[in-house]
């Protein structure tokens, strides 16, 4: 088991260490912050300062419950996120086979601990993750003062059927901890939590991390060379999980990078004279699986910026630096004007809604490439010449 050390949020780590030397640590936490920034790696080293035997500054990491904490086997630390549903399972035998699912990832995780970051629809915390998680609760910790409970991408327990009712039993919970237990819910997304459990949570923000920590990081454990770490790391922003994401995979492109191509499609498609050109993308994409599009917009944003920034002369300003020359010219063939440009993120936003609340993805897309047109009002240098 080779955990990385936690990368970067010195800022949050200090407060969390005084905040449990002083003993003022609350018992609900809610770590939010963009996607693969360290969230759920932040929530263990917490659990391990929980733990540990001699804490000051962070976990000592020497001392037995440090150690098992850190290759995932302290009795007293649980950790729950996502997990696709397990087949031909109900009632009593779903929540045993997500119970079994759950310690087969940690194993996974403890032979590749790095693990990439974006939208994965098909994962979802069920009711039978929080019926587990409620048994656990009232059983008397093993070693520690209590149990330490992570919920990783809290959020996945709302868009789904049951959803109601496996957040309310969290809800119940976070509302009555039984004895000393501690809850570290991490989030991307936490407008998507209820907002009773957000209000029974205390929020601390995560931020991102020094692109040069993020570069680092992906060369030393990666074995990427510098200019394709820099690369990545520019993409993620910040973000150490989606830098991963980003990196090709088996000669595949990285996730995200096929995403961001895609993204670039869209927003050319939108922008042509050939109507056919956004029917052509509306269609590529698979008929459900919204939630994936949510990443998908946050690139058409960049994208339309990107457009933004080079029609009012600010190239510097770019995000997809790999793209300048493409960009350059193609606002200049399409006349494209930063005015338009910044009244057309509001059909993003509109669309982004829409993924959420897993609507067909081909009519999603295929509505925004309509309201994007409408927005852009692209036309090409000749037909403006001849107008
Ligand atoms: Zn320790």
């Amino acid at each position: 088991m080779s955990m990385h050390p936690v990368l970067g949020h010195e800022g949050v780590r200090h407060a969390l260490a005084r905040a449990h030397r002083q003993g003022t640590l609350p018992s609900s936490l809610l770590l939010h912050g963009a996607r693969g920034v360290g969230k759920q790696h932040l929530a263990l080293w917490l659990a391990r300062l929980l733990v540990c035997e001699r804490p000051g500054e962070g976990p000592c990491e020497t001392c037995a419950p440090c150690r098992m904490a850190s290759s995932l086997e302290h009795p007293d630390i649980h950790w729950y996120f996502p997990l696709e549903r397990p087949k031909n399972a109900t009632g009593d035998r779903l929540v045993d086979a997500l119970e079994s699912a759950r310690h087969e990832e940690l194993d996974d995780f403890r032979h590749k601990p790095l693990r990439p970051s974006w939208w994965d629809e098909v994962r979802a915390i069920y009711l039978g993750s929080v019926v587990n998680i409620r048994a656990r609760a009232h059983k008397h910790p093993t070693m520690a003062e209590g149990p330490v409970f992570i919920v990783g991408q809290a959020e996945s327990l709302v868009p789904q059927e049951a959803s109601q009712e496996a957040a309310n039993a969290l809800l119940k919970l976070l509302e009555e901890p039984p004895g000393n237990v501690r809850f570290i819910l991490t989030s991307s997304e936490p407008g998507l939590l209820l907002p009773t459990i957000r209000s029974r949570t205390v929020p601390l923000h995560v931020g991102p991390v020094g692109h040069d920590v993020v570069r680092g990081f992906l060369e030393t454990h990666t074995g990427v060379d510098r200019k394709v770490a820099d690369w990545a790391a520019t993409l993620a922003q910040g973000s150490p999980g989606r830098a991963l994401a980003f990196l090709p995979d088996d000669g595949e492109l990285g996730p995200l990078e096929a995403l961001r191509r895609r993204a670039f499609e869209l927003v050319m498609a939108a922008t042509s004279t050939q109507a056919s050109a956004g029917y052509e993308v509306a269609i590529s994409f698979p008929p459900a699986g919204a939630r994936r599009l949510i990443d998908l917009f946050s690139f058409t944003e960049e994208w339309l910026r990107d457009l933004g920034a080079v029609a009012a002369g600010a190239d510097d300003q770019i995000f997809n630096r790999d793209a300048l020359a493409r960009l350059q010219k193609h606002v200049k063939a399409m006349q494209l004007s930063p005015v338009a440009i910044a009244t057309s993120f509001a059909a993003v936003e509109r669309a982004r809604e829409l993924a959420r609340g897993n609507v067909n993805p081909q009519l999603v897309v295929s509505g925004l490439l309509r309201d994007l047109r409408r927005a852009l009002g692209a036309r090409p240098v000749l037909a403006a010449m001849s107008s």
